[in-house]
Order: C-alpha cells, then structure tokens, then sequence
C-alpha cells in the first residue's frame, strides 16, 4: 500500500536527539531558541516563539494579542477542530464562514458578509498548503479594523504575491505534528512582526515568567524541549527540499490524473501541497477511496465533518460550499518519499477508478 503520509526521519534528526541527551539540558533552553532563530528564514524575519504544538501557538497568539470573551473571530468551518478549539479555548467565540470551493479556503465575500460589531479577528487557513486569499482578506481586515490571524499550521513556506504565510497579520501559527512539510515529534510555532505580542507569548508559554520566580501574569506550559527544537532545527534544513519535490510530484499528479478534478493553484499562489486534494464528483467519494486502496493507494479524508457539525459545536449553519467540498475531497500521497513508479501508479488508479464509475 502506498501510504497517505510518510514522515521522513534521518540520520541527522537521531544524531540531533543523541546531542541534546548527552547535553543534559533536555528542556527549553539553546536548541529551542537556535529554532526560533532559523525559522525567522522563511517568514521575513519576525519574531518567533516556540510552543508544544499547532494547537498552543493559535491558542497562545488569540491570547496574546488581545481576543478573549465577548469577542467574534471569522474561520473556516473546512478545517480540522483545532482552528476553532483554540478561539474558544481563548475565550471567544468562532463564526463560521464558507469557503471557496476551488482553493478549499475561506471565501472572502463569505467573510465580510459574516462581520458583525463584535467581531474582532479573522483567521483564514492555508489549507492543504495553498495560501487563503491574503491579499483580499487583509484589505477586508484593514478596512473593518480587525485583526488577521492565520493557521499555517499545514503551509510551511507557501507565500502569496512573494510574502510568506505567517507574515501577513498579527500573528501566524505553524505545526510540527509528524505528518505535517516538517516535524519536530511535536511542536508549534508562533510568528508575529509585533515586538510586544511576542514578549507576552513567551510569558503565556512559560508560568508567566520572563526572570524566573518573576511571575508577571498567570501563563501556562507550553514550552518547545530542547529535544523537539533539535529535530525541528534539522528538518527546517531540509524543508525546501522537500516542498519543491513535493510540488513536483503534484505537478505530475495534475497532468495524469484527468478523470476527477485535480487541485489548481491561484495566481500568485505558492502552495506547498501539504496534501495533494481532489474533488470526487459524481462518485460515492467513500466507496472511491475503497477501491483506491484495494489497487494498493492510500488516500485520507481532511475532514469529513466540517467542525459546525461537531458534537463539540453543534451548530445549524448553511455552508454550502464546505458541505460540498467536505462530502467530494479526497487526498491522494504527495510526499516525498514517493517514487515516480509510485505516482504512476497514483494517477493510474484513480483514472481507472473513476472510469469504471465506483
Ligand atoms: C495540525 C493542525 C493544527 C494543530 O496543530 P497541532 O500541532 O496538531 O496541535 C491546527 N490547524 C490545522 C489546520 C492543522 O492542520
């Protein structure tokens, strides 16, 4: 079976661990700031604070830049739970706005239509690793005075218009989960061009400490071990490596495949294919993926519940788009790990599955 998703671990990544166990100092201390200081590299420069994963650095940037209770913020409801968990965890509340079904990110005109006098954020995600529409979304934002978040939690590296992800509003959240471009074990990654919401995320992410026994506010901890940044500092290493053999391979994948509908990119756009994601019409897109691995093609759902439909939501909403989007995505192996007899065998599968009308 070819896998869905294939973290790739090396020699350098166990070398990396092996120093830092012999080092003593297992907690945050050099490697996570070493960490900080290299992914600055792929977000023009600004400031970067480490956290225990995806879901702590949103939690921790709607923390630290302000948004709590009484306070609206505009995401997409095609996502995965953490991107609304964390403005709850904050204290706020999500509004749910449709998406494009194209490009599978917040629809901007679904945005403005879903301001309100207590909104006051919108955080679009990059999802799969194509951009959100920033350019767009950061005139509606400036124009409503509100600020912008994003979830680049699966967008390592992908930028609009020649700027990163992550550099576009007050603050961008990146994860390290294993499946993710790059891994740390597990890890996150707040970025922020806002000396001051920098400084509170790192009080957030350590008791509120910035001297020790100087506890400034009530935090938590969520900090990064040194452990993680030494994996994450090796990974980031080989991260436009991988991205670039990754949009091959989709590349690839979008002049085979031509029986269901492959995944364009928007002018301006870099997408980093995260996932490599089509749409599945005219076909039980469940019973297509059966098929698919019985010809020996993993493939993976991201998300067959848009999250207003969750037990932890509830919530009656019309979304057209993501309903529609959530019932025919359908995400193919693009990482690069794979062999080009494997993506043969990818986009030969899929034409024949869908010819043969599963
Ligand atoms: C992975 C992910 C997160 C959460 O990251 P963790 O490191 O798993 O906590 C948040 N948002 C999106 C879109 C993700 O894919």
């Amino acid at each position: 079976m070819i896998p869905a998703a294939h973290p790739i671990i090396g020699d350098e990544e166990r070398a990396a661990v092996d120093r830092v166990m012999r080092s003593g100092m297992l907690a945050q201390g050099p490697e996570v700031a070493a960490f900080e200081n290299e992914f600055a590299s792929i977000v023009d420069g600004l400031h970067c604070v480490a956290v225990n994963s995806g879901t702590s650095a949103l939690h921790l940037s709607f923390l630290a830049a302000g948004i709590g209770a009484g306070d609206e913020v505009i995401v997409p409801s095609f996502s995965f739970a953490a991107t609304a968990n964390a403005v709850a965890l904050a204290g706020a509340t999500p509004v749910f706005a449709d998406v494009e079904p194209d490009f599978f990110c917040l629809d901007p005109a679904a945005v403005e239509a879903a301001i309100t006098p207590r909104t006051r954020a919108i955080m679009p995600v990059h999802l799969y690793g194509h951009p959100a529409d920033l350019p767009t979304l950061a005139a509606i934002a400036e124009k409503h005075d509100l600020l912008l978040f994003e979830d680049a939690a699966q967008a390592h590296a992908a930028s609009f218009d020649g700027k990163p992800v992550g550099a576009w509003g007050i603050a961008g959240s990146f994860s390290f989960y294993p499946t993710k471009n790059m891994t740390a074990g597990e890890g996150g990654m707040v970025t922020t061009p806002d000396e001051e919401v920098a400084r509170r995320l790192r009080l957030l992410r350590n008791q509120g400490m910035e001297k020790r026994y100087a506890n400034e506010i009530v935090g938590f901890n969520t900090r990064m071990t040194d452990l993680h940044a030494a994996i994450g500092r090796v990974q980031l290493g080989k991260l436009a490596g991988w991205t670039e053999t990754r949009q091959k391979n989709a590349a690839f994948l979008n002049e085979a495949i031509t029986e269901v509908v492959t995944p364009p990119t928007a002018p301006g756009a870099v997408h980093v294919f995260h996932q490599y994601t089509v749409r599945i019409e005219g076909h039980d897109r469940d019973a297509f993926a059966a098929e698919l691995a019985s010809r020996g093609v993993g493939s993976g759902v991201y998300y067959p519940t848009p999250i207003h439909r969750l037990p932890s939501f509830e919530l009656q909403l019309d979304l057209p788009a993501t309903e529609q989007v959530a019932a025919q995505c359908l995400s193919l192996p693009v990482h690069p790990a794979l062999g080009q007899d494997e993506l043969e065998t990818i986009a030969d599968a899929v034409n024949a599955v869908a010819r043969a009308g599963s």
